[in-house]
């Protein structure tokens, strides 16, 4: 590997690590995510998430988060269920209940980044023993720290754009986007942890120093919770897939879909919900 080299991702290689679903599959088995996001007024993100997840083929998703967001999203959604957290002393147990059983879990896309948001964010990254998929708010709460993801021992999948990751290693997104492949390799072995580093030319890193590069992807993603939704959709993969494919497979899929979309329609005016709604369809052309 050089600093600036790393493999192309092709149809083949996501097509090699989706398997066919079992004839007796079980919702539980094909992987329950939890969501941990949402907060009075960034609701959507969280609901992105979880959409994102199911349509990437979750079994179930259940979006964990302070009592006024359950209560908002409880009066839109049929198929995610919800769990209340409050801040306070209960908080850890109630994380912990929420969270048994569950696969993989996505935390931080519009969850604040408050001292509820911050305990809830840590204790997940030092408990939780599944995939756990750190997005917007829970990377933002360890601007310049990136090292405390680490706590979660190699499986944390970090989905910064330039700009976060540039927060959490005291950088400029310029710097970032000057060598993408040099940041994503170094924030990958300083977090111990899989790195998606987002944009056009998506790279994604191990710690063990391995990178590729997404082929699929094009600018009308550029749409607001086009990065929620890929946040729910490496949920869903961590759940059957290690974390490095579910991060490279998720990576795909989601510019395949917005490929798909854009074939379809133009450069512009995609939602994030056309993203994760274009899913099977993607799935339909691969397996
Ligand atoms: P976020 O900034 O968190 O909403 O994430 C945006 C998502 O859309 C990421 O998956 C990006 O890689 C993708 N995206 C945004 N702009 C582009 C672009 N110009 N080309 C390809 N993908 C993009
Ligand atoms: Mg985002």
């Amino acid at each position: 590997w050089t600093a600036r080299s790393a493999d192309l991702l092709e149809a083949r290689d996501v097509r090699a690590v989706l398997l066919p679903r079992p004839i007796d599959a079980h919702k539980y088995r094909a992987g329950h995510v939890a969501v941990l996001a949402g907060s009075p007024g960034k609701v959507g993100a969280a609901l992105l998430c979880a959409h994102g997840a199911l349509r990437g083929g979750a079994g179930a998703a259940t979006i964990v988060t302070w009592p006024e967001s359950a209560t908002a999203l409880e009066s839109r959604v049929v198929e995610i269920m919800t769990a209340r957290i409050h801040e306070g002393s209960e908080l850890t147990d109630q994380i912990d209940a929420a969270l048994v059983h569950k696969r993989a879990v996505v935390m931080g896309p519009g969850f604040g980044t408050g001292d509820g948001a911050r305990a809830a964010v840590n204790h997940v990254l030092s408990t939780f023993p599944g995939t756990i998929v750190a997005d917007a708010d829970a990377l933002s709460l360890h601007a310049r720290a990136i090292e405390e993801f680490s706590a979660a021992g190699g499986r944390a999948i970090l989905t910064p754009h330039a700009g976060e990751l540039g927060r959490l290693l005291g950088m400029t997104s310029e710097e970032i986007e000057a060598d993408r492949f040099t940041a994503a390799r170094t924030a990958a072995a300083r977090a111990h942890a899989v790195v998606i580093l987002k944009g056009a030319h998506t790279v994604i890193a191990a710690p063990d120093g391995r990178v590729v590069v997404n082929s699929t992807g094009n600018a009308a993603l550029a749409t607001a919770g086009a990065g929620d939704v890929l946040a729910g959709l490496t949920g869903a993969l961590a759940c059957t897939l290690t974390p490095f494919e579910a991060a490279w497979a998720a990576v795909y899929l989601h510019g395949a879909s917005g490929d798909a979309w854009k074939e379809a329609n133009a450069d512009r005016g995609m939602t994030a919900s056309d993203i994760a709604d274009g899913l099977p369809g993607v799935y339909a052309s691969l397996l």
